[in-house]
């Protein structure tokens, strides 16, 4: 599967981006400085129907129709989605049932909406299903039930070399760059469905990361873990996507690394690129999020504003109290 998805992967994605400003750099502001939040107590954060069966197992690994008997009422499509911008969302994922193998659901009626120009974060425990939900958005594993819609086109199960065509990037978490090639040489992979495009995607992807230019013949098995990503996400951008899917950009890199790809997702969601991204890093996610979405055991659990996610009690004891002490502990 990993595969499946680093293939599909370097197809990259495709986006009518917005003209990057010249002070894109300038204004993108640290993950440490986008941590000011209210003091509002004042939170439209909506609890799920699983939440108090995650607090009992957060590491718990059950899947499948087992977990429906969690408890509560199912989510209005307002609750799930609380904090959305108004209109048509670009995409629109309405009760995923998804899995790898017939009978066994990873998702289990999972939801995600992204509006035009938002970053939303999905997050949760370690085998939540949230690099199956990315997959499914991104024809990589196939939807049982539910739809997909983009840009109010149902995009259901459809492949992903059509989706790259439709305007929708994936970058799967690990081997997302080809390293024994140059930089120029991955991004010519990228933009293997639009060759002819090459020199006008690149000097996007420049104005994005300018980097990339100026080291275009180094080896990206040559660069650092978060040059890496830089590339990985460059990669999907050739085709100047709409919509990008990042599965864990920050993962395996060290805390300043992860910083500047933070910052990397802004800069490329400033270029006019909507942006889903999973990530286990979850506090640093929900800092650079509109939205956040966290999943449990294949269905939503809460959703909210980034901020919001952030500073609600449940939300940080079950999701973000451990990685806080774990960031923490980095730190010493
Ligand atoms: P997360 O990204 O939230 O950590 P995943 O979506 O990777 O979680 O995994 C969710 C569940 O799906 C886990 O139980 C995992 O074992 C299972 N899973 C993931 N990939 C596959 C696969 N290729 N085949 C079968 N099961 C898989
Ligand atoms: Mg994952």
């Amino acid at each position: 599967m990993g595969d499946k998805a680093s293939v599909a992967g370097m197809a990259g994605v495709a986006v009518p981006a917005a003209g990057l400003s010249d002070s894109a750099e300038s204004d993108v502001r640290t993950v440490h400085s986008v941590a000011h939040v209210s003091d509002s107590a004042e939170s439209d954060i909506q609890t799920g129907m699983n939440a108090s069966h995650v607090s009992d197992s957060p590491e718990s690994d059950i899947q499948g129709a087992d977990v429906q008997g969690a408890g509560g009422q199912p989510l209005t499509r307002a609750q799930i989605h609380v904090g959305e911008p108004a209109g048509e969302p670009l995409l629109d994922a309405v009760d995923l049932v998804a899995g790898y193998i017939p009978g066994v659901n990873i998702l289990n009626g999972a939801s995600l909406t992204l509006h035009e120009g938002e970053i939303v974060g999905i997050i949760g425990p370690n085998g939540a299903g949230k690099s199956t939900l990315l997959k499914s958005l991104f024809g990589l594993v196939h939807i049982h039930s539910g739809k997909l819609l983009l840009k109010g086109e149902d995009i259901t199960n459809l492949r992903a070399d059509k989706l790259v065509s439709r305007g929708v990037g994936f970058v799967p978490q690990t081997e997302n760059v080809f390293p024994s090639l140059t930089i120029a040489e991955n991004m010519h992979m990228g933009a293997f469905q639009a060759p002819k495009l090459f020199d006008e995607r690149f000097d996007y992807v420049c104005s994005i990361f300018p980097k990339l230019g100026q080291r275009k013949n180094q080896l990206a098995g040559q660069l650092s873990g978060g040059e890496r990503q830089m590339v990985a996400m460059a990669r999907a951008l050739m085709m100047k996507p709409s919509v990008l899917l990042l599965d864990e950009p920050s993962a395996g890199l060290s805390p300043m690394l992860q910083d500047e790809t933070f910052i990397r997702v802004r800069q490329v969601n400033k270029a006019g690129v909507s942006v889903v991204i999973v990530e286990q890093n979850a506090r640093r996610c929900l800092q650079i999020c509109d939205r956040g979405y966290v999943l449990d055991q294949g269905r939503n659990a809460y959703s909210g504003k980034g901020r919001d996610l952030m500073n609600d009690p449940k939300v940080v004891s079950l999701y973000l109290g451990n990685l806080e002490e774990e960031v923490q502990e980095e730190g010493r």
